[in-house]
């Protein structure tokens, strides 16, 4: 899902909290659109290229050579952060907001894009490179 969607929702949300929260309630950006800089690190790894402009344009093109692995996305990753968010108002703010911004990620990719949701959990999707290896190898 492109960032504008996820932006404006951190938005509301951040706007909704503020009352309460007050400035805390930034961290609702953080959790639900810059998260996303996930994406940035992946390609980082993988290409061993730090241009912003080529991660950008291989994830708006169709010529991806593997599924996207993103550490903040995964299932993993939200359940250690839920849990430490009962014990401060900045994190809970942080993983309301990611558990949203996720939330919308599978359904994009589930009913839009049509993609797996194997990049949503760090164990699936470490199977699923290990049985594509595994299966190129035979
Ligand atoms: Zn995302």
């Amino acid at each position: 899902m492109d960032g504008i969607p996820h932006f404006m929702v951190s938005a509301a949300i951040a706007t909704a909290l503020f009352p309460v929260y007050g400035w805390w309630s930034g961290l609702a950006l953080v959790g639900g659109w810059a998260v996303d800089f996930d994406h940035y690190m992946f390609y980082v790894l993988f290409f061993r290229d730090l241009d912003p402009l080529n991660a950008l344009r291989y994830f708006k093109g169709t010529d991806r050579i593997m599924p996207t692995f993103c550490l903040f996305h995964t299932v993993e990753f939200i359940a250690l952060v839920t849990v430490v968010s009962f014990i401060s108002i900045p994190l809970f703010i942080f993983s309301l907001s990611l558990v949203i911004h996720v939330f919308l990620d599978i359904f994009y990719d589930w009913r839009i894009a049509k993609s797996g949701l194997e990049r949503f959990s760090v164990l699936v999707y470490g199977i699923s490179i290990f049985l594509a290896v595994s299966r190129k190898n035979r």
